[in-house]
């Protein structure tokens, strides 16, 4: 009788299978962005047998390595420094060792140090794999309830309310969905400049504390979620990710024209469309031309 196959279980098991790495190769390594659950097999496998750790923040991943039971040789590797040390470390690939490049969270790159090096590994022409995982922009986009089909990565806002508002009304006429981090300092400031920038009816998601203890998210429009944010203290605690549908194929005008007839028989013409503008975040010019072609007039006009 021949010898059946073996079935699945004889495989090795995953980590054990990847714990090889390639001699000369930078291996980019995601690492959980709060639950340790989410560090992968492979990833693990990796951090265990390369020669050594590129890591943003070393007490960080030395942490991380301390709860997988591993020590490995560590290098700090910084928005500070990545420019000045990304040669050395591309030496040490072209002698044949291995090297993985962490952050202190989710994927390198991400609005995380580690582009000098994987350039400047790539133009040297040594392998470069990924290790993917954890990553708290598709994270929040995978359960936004969003448009997902296509969508922008703007990493951070500017921390400053001018310059913030200007690039929300930038990203603002982008038909794709945007991703952006925040920090708990300016969470309540940055929804009330999306209110001010994009308008209340805009909708949006805003996603906290991705994979930790006090996880939560909640999807409505600028002003709901403006209002849910300042409700309780709590919600402006931790990390966040908050998402904006692109913008309409009309650009909210349905809505501004419904508000604009109710507003007509009240209010003089500029007036009626600058407050539908206002209230939902249609451009006023489109509404002010509406307010014409429905007949509404200016004060002394009738
Ligand atoms: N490289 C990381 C990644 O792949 O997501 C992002 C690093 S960036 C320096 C840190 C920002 O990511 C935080 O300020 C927050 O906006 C977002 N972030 C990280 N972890 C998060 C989490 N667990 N929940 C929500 N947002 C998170």
């Amino acid at each position: 009788m021949p010898t059946p196959p073996p079935v699945a279980t004889d495989a090795p098991p995953a980590a054990a299978a990847d714990a090889a790495v390639q001699p000369g190769a930078l291996y980019v390594v995601a690492t959980p962005i709060g639950n340790l659950g989410d560090l992968s097999p492979r990833a693990a496998a990796v951090l265990g047998a390369v020669d050594r750790i590129c890591a943003e923040d070393t007490r960080t991943t030395g942490t991380l390595l301390a709860h997988l039971g591993l020590r490995r040789p560590m290098t700090a590797l910084h928005e500070h420094n990545e420019d000045r040390i990304a040669t050395g470390l591309v030496a040490l690939l072209r002698e044949g060792r291995s090297l993985a490049l962490v952050s202190d969270a989710g994927t390198p790159l991400v609005s995380d140090p580690g582009f000098a090096l994987v350039r400047a590994a790539r133009a040297a022409g040594q392998p470069v794999f990924a290790v993917p995982g954890p990553c708290a922009a598709v994270a929040a986009l995978s359960i936004s309830g969003l448009p997902s089909d296509s969508f922008v990565f703007a990493g951070f806002l500017p921390p400053k309310a001018a310059a913030r508002r200007e690039r929300l009304r930038r990203l603002g006429a982008e038909p794709r969905t945007v991703i952006v981090y925040e920090s708990s300092h300016r969470i309540g400031e940055c929804l009330d400049d999306v209110v001010e920038a994009l308008g209340p009816q805009r909708r949006v998601c805003l996603a906290r504390e991705l994979t930790k203890r006090f996880e939560e998210s909640r999807a409505g429009t600028a002003a709901e979620l403006r209002d849910w944010q300042a409700q309780d203290p709590n919600r402006g605690r931790g990390e966040f990710v908050l998402l904006i549908e692109g913008e309409t194929r009309d650009g909210g005008l349905a809505e501004g024209e419904r508000v604009l007839r109710l507003l007509l028989p009240e209010l003089p013409l500029s007036a009626a469309a600058r407050l539908a503008a206002e209230i939902t975040g249609a451009p006023r010019r489109k509404l002010y031309d509406a307010a014409l072609r429905i007949g509404g007039s200016e004060p002394g006009q009738d």
